[in-house]
């Protein structure tokens, strides 16, 4: 049985509105789920993530398992208890952050930069069927993931929801490549439900992850593949391509091969407003992305403005003397306290932690304002006119 119950889907789409349950409670889903990539949402207390509304969040494996280590957060009962969020949380396996580290991310592919390099990402010293060695970037020493060691760890963590180890495509390899690639993601899926099966916490439910590339032909099967399993959900995940459209036909696709398959299914990094409101039409149950956190952090506030993507440059000096708040109406505690576009741009300009936590409220607070209108929207048959009213720039 799948734990995410469909209340109503929307007859003009595949969007679906529905409850998904786990063991620290419940999910109203479409949502989108903010990062605690190292046990926090950068800057917030866990009690002010839950208030703007938002009901799970996402841990990383991988940075957790080099620092403070699965053990230590083991030994205070977990990441809920260690970081006092006690709702749901789903960690990723750290498939992406260890593959990113050999071939830096996308966005590096696409913008043709240099993977971050030691400093930053540490470095990949070999990777083979059994996983990946590689060097940590915090200090240097030897270490190895591989799906049974992803698994143990998301055990120890004790999350809700975990992902299975994948090898993360990069976006600028041939066909063969992407297919061989996907093949040891579907071994390694099996490994990672074995070693589950074996010792994982019965309650945690396991999503298995979609890889394939840009290909359909690669992009079905890998679905069809990871469905024909035991998972407890499905993740889509790899390069989705270079631009937006390309990316909506690859969800799309794995979308279309689950058609008739109420399990729940995630898609991993993508958190723009645009790509949200059409991965809700696609069928998708659940996002995470890093944006609207690390936006917030570099001074970009997001607002109804689909000219500028979303985004407005507080630190600008055209807002210098602007006594309009981020957002007219918005009820996050930076705009309805009325900080000005003014203040809050000399906040960040001088990297005072006050601006940075505005405006992570503010853009997380408008993320989950959308999450819910789409939700009503849903559930009250309306959503091809509300998606159309946000693509033209209402406010969520
Ligand atoms: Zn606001």
């Amino acid at each position: 049985m799948s734990a995410l119950q469909i209340l109503q889907r929307d007859p003009g789409s595949q969007a679906r509105v529905g409850v998904l349950r786990v063991e620290r409670g419940e999910i109203r889903t479409p949502a989108f789920v903010p990062l605690a990539t190292k046990g926090t949402v950068k800057g917030l207390e866990a009690r002010e993530v839950a208030a703007l509304g938002y009901d799970m969040v996402l841990g990383n494996t991988f940075h957790l398992f080099l620092e403070p280590g699965a053990d230590l957060i083991a030994e205070f009962d977990g990441l809920h208890e260690f970081m006092g969020w006690r709702r749901p949380i789903i960690t990723d396996s750290g498939g992406f952050q260890v593959f990113s580290m050999g071939h830096g991310t996308v966005a590096d592919e696409v913008k043709g930069r240099a993977p971050a390099g030691p400093d930053r990402m540490g470095r990949v010293l070999q990777i083979d069927e059994q996983g990946v060695r590689f060097r940590s970037y915090i200090d240097g020493s030897e270490r190895f993931m591989g799906p049974e060691t992803s698994m143990e760890v998301q055990a120890k963590l004790g999350s809700d929801i975990a992902l299975v180890f994948d090898e993360c495509t990069p976006f600028h390899v041939d066909r063969e490549y992407t297919a061989r690639s996907t093949e040891r993601t579907h071994r390694w899926l099996d490994r990672c439900l074995a070693w589950h099966d074996a010792h994982g916490p019965r309650e945690q439910l396991v999503y298995g992850i979609v890889q394939g590339g840009v290909h359909e032909d690669l992009r079905v099967a890998s679905t069809e593949e990871v469905a024909a399993r035991p998972v407890g959900g499905i993740a889509i995940g790899g390069s989705l391509g270079a631009e937006k459209p390309q990316m909506y036909e690859v969800v799309g696709w794995a979308t279309a091969a689950l058609r008739d398959d109420d399990r729940p299914r995630h898609l991993l990094g993508i958190g723009d407003v645009d790509d949200l409101i059409r991965g809700v039409e696609l069928g998708i149950d659940t996002f995470d992305c890093a944006m609207p956190t690390r936006l917030g952090r570099h001074g970009v506030a997001i607002a109804p403005d689909p000219e500028n993507r979303w985004r407005v440059e507080l630190t600008g000096a055209r807002h210098k003397h602007s006594r309009e708040p981020i957002m007219e109406g918005c009820p996050c505690p930076a705009c309805s306290a009325g900080h000005s576009r003014g203040y809050l741009r000399y906040l960040l300009k001088n990297r005072e932690l006050t601006g940075v936590r505005l405006l992570t409220l503010h853009n997380l607070a408008y993320l989950a304002r959308l999450m819910a209108g789409l939700r009503a929207a849903i559930a009250g048959g309306t959503l091809a006119a509300h998606a159309a009213a946000l693509r033209a720039g209402a406010a969520p």
